[in-house]
């Protein structure tokens, strides 16, 4: 006699995760995901607009005379970048309004009020118009000294100020928006802590913030470079989620602490500034030159071409989405494989993946996963979860629950909840 092995049939346990997300709720949000892709689409487009019109009226090159005529012309960088971020600010804020509050209340993502949401994105502003005025007052100086081999020093130059608010952000821009604190003591924080001292994260470097101050959403993530760098969980993923799932989440973000994403990434990312220097460098000269008397730019080193220079950028990044979302997507399905091994709950993983479909599309076509996404899919993960389940099945594993798809009423409640919440709230 031979003991036969349980049946485990990894297409119907895919079947029934995928199932757990399903009717008007699932159109909600494929609709949400969509509409994601739709409105950044719009917000590159309107930005562009924003800057032709903007050079069309003389509005840039009164602005730089202004400037360069009171000021010497390396101090003239940073008050042309702050007024052209503030006139531009408020000619998209309607935008920026619907796509960052009501889009996300009407979604039933969001937890803030408007004014919550406005004193968040004034503080983003200020923040970003320090740290730009700077970048972009340096940046100046490497293009004015050195324009030929600009896009090396360039992008070096973009590639080191990320690494250094890497760097600082955690420790002085993070606290800004959310309280990060050690995690509770408890059986989960002993479980997590054990995960992270298997593959060598020191323990210290777990946090939890208040995520619930803005969404409902559940996330953590892993931020920060050299000493700064820290593993930090949602509020909500600790509310919303069950231990196993938990598990699965925290050994996902400890793969890219042990796979050195953030390392890797720098290092993608600046070859991908890097070619869009050079880009915006072989373009700028002839799309100036067609702007003409009116838009009064002499050369690349002129800081009246600054909003040109944005908008060549920002058309590079646009066209360059499915290679950055491919970038980001393999290291999400690297830590994805790795947090499977580490903390082998492949139904936490699955369940947790259908929580995050309540606002991520589960099952999107190949072309649209690979412009638009930049993370697994649901059907990717609960896939890679489940075949993971059926090798260490296969292999004779005890420590794996063997039916089919356990977690699915967890998913179900979860999902009921939130329908529950967002309707009541719409009711209010
Ligand atoms: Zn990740």
């Amino acid at each position: 006699m031979h003991e036969t092995f349980p049946h485990f049939d990894v297409q119907q346990a895919i079947d029934a995760y995928l199932g757990s997300v399903s009717g008007a709720i699932r159109a909600r949000s494929d609709a949400y995901d969509e509409g994601q892709a739709f409105w950044g689409i719009v917000s590159t487009l309107v930005g562009l607009a924003v800057t032709f019109a903007l050079y069309h009226t003389g509005f840039f090159r009164r602005l730089r005379d202004g400037v360069e005529k009171r000021l010497p012309r390396w101090a003239a960088v940073f008050p042309f970048f702050g007024l052209y971020m503030l006139v531009s600010a408020v000619i998209t804020f309607p935008l920026d309004m619907w796509t960052g509050h009501f889009r996300e209340v009407q979604y039933g993502n969001s937890t803030q009020s408007f004014g919550g949401w406005f004193g968040e994105y004034a503080l983003s502003m200020v923040i970003s118009l320090i740290v730009g005025g700077i970048l972009v007052t340096l940046l100046y100086m490497v293009i004015r000294a050195l324009k030929r081999s600009l896009w090396v020093w360039g992008a070096g130059l973009v590639t080191a100020a990320m690494a250094l608010m890497m760097l600082i952000g955690p420790v002085f821009i993070s606290p800004l928006f959310n309280d990060y604190t050690p995690m509770e003591q408890g059986p989960l924080k002993e479980d997590i802590l054990s995960l992270a001292k298997a593959a060598g994260v020191p323990a210290d470097n777990v946090y939890v913030y208040d995520r619930s101050r803005q969404t409902n959403t559940i996330s953590a993530n892993v931020s920060g470079i050299f000493g700064t760098t820290r593993i930090s969980l949602g509020d909500t993923l600790i509310r919303d989620a069950t231990p196993a799932e938990v598990r699965a989440v925290m050994a996902h973000e400890i793969g890219h602490y042990v796979l050195n994403h953030v390392y890797e990434l720098l290092l993608e990312f600046g070859l991908v500034i890097a070619i869009g220097f050079a880009f915006v460098n072989g373009t700028f000269a002839a799309v100036a030159r067609r702007g003409g008397e009116r838009w009064g730019i002499s050369d690349i080193g002129d800081v009246g071409g600054m909003p040109l220079l944005f908008a060549l950028f920002s058309v590079y990044m646009l066209v360059m989405t499915p290679v950055t979302n491919t970038i980001i997507r393999s290291n999400e399905a690297e830590a994805d494989a790795y947090g499977l091994a580490l903390a082998r709950e492949p139904d936490g993983f699955a369940a947790v993946s259908m929580k995050l479909g309540a606002y991520r599309k589960l099952d999107p076509g190949p072309v649209e996963r690979f412009v638009f996404h930049d993370h697994p899919t649901g059907r990717d993960r609960v896939t890679m979860a489940m075949n993971f389940k059926a090798a260490e099945l296969a292999a004779g594993a005890t420590d794996i629950d063997p039916s089919m798809a356990p977690l699915v009423p967890e998913v179900e409640r979860y999902v009921a909840k939130r329908e529950a919440d967002r309707t009541a709230k719409a009711g209010e």
